[in-house]
């Protein structure tokens, strides 16, 4: 059995740190610790002093940050083409830019090569989990959970149901949709670390008859995810109204259809209410919060605390390519800016929490990612403090773990990962050329 032990200063969450508690004893700091990997599970931690003896791989990073890898419970594979698209807000982005960049996807050769290129791109940013939309192209899901077992990631995917209000070549049918589905679960549901979503692009984009059938699959086997979009931008609100009027809210088109349960995953929830927040609390469904999508398309400012109050799930994700970057560091660090425009501050513990332990709690998957307990597999990642002077000086004049932390984060971004490990196994580290033009 291979026996791996990386030395560097251990965080992660013990539980829920409480919201504005910058001394809270939930985040979990080991200063210089050995991690100890046993066949690809965390098998335990020691002091760095206590060598941890013969038989040992050993990778001494004195200095550096040892994390699990980020989860982004929120992106979509095919938009990198799309990435920092100038000029539209949701609807016209929609069309303008990304339609046209998902149809090159129904091409086999596009979508792996597309695929190839999102995995590894995840893993160079520290993401080791994704909850992931690929295109409405059945290709487009084996392309993607074929890159990620590849590598052995946690990958949560499926085809995207769009069968209205899309152009052609992006359109599918209630009947082939439902074929389609029943045969990607079939072959990649519970396959390794892959696991399916039934995945509605959102209300619009799907007619009644095809809600009902996307319900149906999830009421058939509770051990699928499902994923969609809610309330995102204040146009696309009204035409859900329009659309839908005898639904009491955007939300309750999917509470309606049966697509509200505690393993859905709903992207932004930035327009709801009260009753809407009680609804996914009941329900155990999870809000993923995209701050970087919600400045870039000017969708709106999502009320953290609200949604924290009303006790639902909530987890932080990047939604490339409405977000501007794969970057978990600099998605908190919007979730910050966000928050604070409406006079909250996020700490570094509930923003580190939600991408690693909160989502992998939200995600039902607590016993396998998002902390470095014993028995977890080792999707890990090794980061410097600090790129630069600027940087480095910040740091070195931080009084607590806190403010080191919470410079790190805003400060931080892809260039501050080493490696990146996934069931102990490495599938990244920054290139010796990175390293000197540094
Ligand atoms: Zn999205």
């Amino acid at each position: 059995m291979t026996k791996v032990a990386l030395r560097g200063d251990l965080l992660d969450f013990i539980a829920e740190p409480a919201w504005g508690d910058t001394g809270a004893q939930e985040a979990r700091y080991r200063a210089d610790h050995w991690l100890l990997i046993e066949g690809g599970r965390i098998t335990g931690a020691q002091p760095g002093a206590q060598d941890p003896g013969e038989g040992w791989q050993r990778e001494d990073h004195r200095g550096r940050l040892i994390l699990p890898g980020f989860i982004d419970t929120h992106v979509h594979s095919p938009q990198i083409e799309v990435l920092a698209s100038y000029g539209t807000e949701l609807l016209d982005w929609l069309d303008t830019y990304t339609f046209p960049a998902e149809r090159a996807h129904a091409d086999l050769g596009v979508a792996a090569a597309g695929a190839e290129r999102f995995v590894r791109a995840l893993l160079a940013h520290g993401t080791t989990s994704a909850v992931v939309f690929p295109t409405v192209h059945k290709s487009s899901v084996d392309a993607l959970f074929t890159a990620a077992s590849a590598r052995g990631m946690r990958m949560i995917a499926g085809k995207v149901l769009m069968d209205r209000h899309a152009p052609d070549g992006l359109r599918d049918d209630v009947d082939q949709a439902e074929r389609d589905c029943i045969d990607l679960i079939g072959r990649w549901h519970g396959q390794g670390r892959n696991a399916y979503a039934v995945t509605v692009r959102f209300a619009p984009t799907s007619t009644p008859a095809q809600l009902a059938m996307a319900g149906a699959l999830c009421k058939a086997d509770a051990s699928l995810y499902m994923q969609t979009h809610v309330a995102e931008n204040r146009a696309e609100v009204q035409w859900v109204a329009a659309l839908f009027p005898e639904a009491r809210s955007y939300l309750d088109v999917y509470a309606s259809a049966g697509l509200l349960h505690p393993r859905s995953v709903l992207a932004h929830g930035i327009w709801l209410d009260a009753d809407d927040r009680a609804e996914l609390r009941e329900r155990g469904a999870q809000v993923a919060f995209c701050p970087s999508s919600n400045l870039f398309l000017g969708s709106g400012l999502f009320d953290w605390v609200a949604h924290a109050q009303a006790g639902a799930a909530l987890s932080v994700a990047s939604d490339v390519g409405g977000g501007t970057s794969l970057s978990m560091l600099r998605t908190l660090a919007d979730g910050y800016k966000v928050q604070a425009m409406a006079g909250h501050r996020l700490t570094a513990w509930s923003a580190l929490y939600a991408a690693t332990r909160g989502a992998a709690r939200a995600l039902h998957l607590d016993t396998e990612i998002g902390s470095l307990e014993p028995g977890r597999l080792a999707d890990v990642c090794l980061w410097d403090r600090a790129v630069g002077e600027v940087a480095e000086r910040r740091l070195a004049v931080a009084r607590d773990l806190h403010e080191a932390v919470f410079a790190w984060m805003l400060l931080g971004d892809e260039r501050n990962l080493v490696a990146s490990w996934v069931a102990g196994v490495e599938q990244f580290r920054r290139s010796a050329k990175t390293e000197t033009t540094r």
